[in-house]
């Protein structure tokens, strides 16, 4: 008779010994093997927490992880015959130290084409972004749709674009904390970075 397998780890080394000596075959074969010379109290709990910890068995019995189906690109990224920068992504980066001042960048990114255009920005006022807004508009056109985190300026500047804009603008916010969602952008940012 045998120390219960919890309190001894002689018995679990025990029962992992027979376990290999019946070539790794599940409990069923383990546990004879081991009550032909041995016992242990509760032992059929004990010899199935050690042969289903087994790593050697786990490299046969683990079935592979399954990935996950690609989600549905967002329809904005589809829009093949819209023309470039009716659908944006945009996004800033800094505080950088131009020329001992503080100055930041922001980026606007066509969602169907990968086209980037950038616009450097004095201060993070919304009435910056929305000069900056204003020239990108004057060199491609109008956005119809842009996608952005939920920075103060940008709820700002799209109050201001709603009240301005015809209906068909929508300004859309990323939900907090997933960044993922504005991955388009992001990866650029880390470009110009
Ligand atoms: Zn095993």
């Amino acid at each position: 008779m045998l120390p219960q397998a919890k309190s001894s780890h002689f018995t679990r080394l025990l029962i992992r010994h027979f376990h290999a000596l019946v070539y790794h075959i599940g409990t069923s074969y383990t546990s004879p093997a081991i009550w032909r010379e041995y016992w242990i109290p509760a032992g059929c709990a004990a010899i199935s927490s050690v042969v289903t910890a087994c790593q050697k068995c786990k490299r046969f019995t683990t079935r592979p992880f399954h990935q996950l189906d690609d989600s549905q690109l967002p329809s904005f990224h589809l829009e093949i015959n819209s023309s470039p920068f009716k659908n944006v992504g945009v996004d800033t980066c800094g505080p950088l130290i131009v020329e001992n001042s503080k100055s930041w960048i922001v980026i606007f990114v066509d969602l169907v084409g990968p086209t980037v255009d950038l616009e450097f920005l004095t201060d993070m006022t919304a009435d910056e972004l929305l000069h900056a807004f204003r020239r990108v508009a004057a060199r491609h056109t109008l956005p119809s749709f842009i996608v952005s985190d939920n920075a103060k300026q940008f709820q700002l500047l799209s109050a201001i674009l709603s009240a301005t804009l015809s209906n068909d603008f929508v300004w859309k916010f990323i939900p907090d904390f997933s960044q993922w969602q504005g991955g388009v952008y992001e990866w650029q940012i880390k470009i110009v970075k």
